[in-house]
């Protein structure tokens, strides 16, 4: 069965290659983890008055959208703001793909009182096609990427799969 690749592998992607592999071949560990306990708690009490949680053929997750153009996602602080953004692009990206076209994205950092814009654009739309690739013959192989540490993995709901 084709599998569809949703905003929340493309984060896992740029976040970490194993992550993403046990979150795709059923090793989930997320809602016992108290760092990803700590934003949803934060995702809740944040913008109470917002649409919230609105999802999309279980491809998109979007935080909540503040008016008809501008989609929102909130996150607890900057550290893998790469892999946000990118994440927030997938949703514009896929959005667009069903014709739902001139959308904008923001990420809010609530905690931080900080937002970034966040905008699709041509070189996205290409590097997308290839990432799409490149995660479905990651996420079939037997076997996880090999465990490489950086500076998130203490942090990480998977450390103790990887290093202990
Ligand atoms: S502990 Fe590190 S290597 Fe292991 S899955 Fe998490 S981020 Fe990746």
């Amino acid at each position: 069965m084709q599998r569809e690749i949703t905003g929340m592998m493309i984060y896992y992607y740029m976040v970490c290659e194993r992550k993403l592999w046990y979150f795709c071949n059923e090793i989930q560990m997320e809602s016992f983890d108290d760092n990803v306990r700590i934003g949803k708690a934060l995702e809740e009490k944040s913008y109470q008055k917002e649409d919230k949680h609105i999802n999309i053929d279980n491809i998109v997750n979007i935080d909540f959208i503040r008016s008809k153009k501008i989609i929102h996602e909130v996150k607890k602080s900057r550290k893998i703001e790469e892999a946000s953004i990118l994440q927030l692009k997938y949703y514009l990206y896929f959005l667009k793909s069903r014709g739902i076209d001139g959308i904008s994205g923001k990420i809010d950092y609530p905690l931080l009182k900080q937002s970034i814009d966040v905008e699709l654009n041509e070189e996205d739309e290409i590097l997308f096609e290839d990432m799409k690739s490149k995660i479905k013959d990651l996420i079939e192989k037997e076997t996880p990427p090999k465990e490489n540490k950086k500076s998130i993995c203490s942090k990480c709901a998977y450390y103790e799969l990887c290093f202990i």
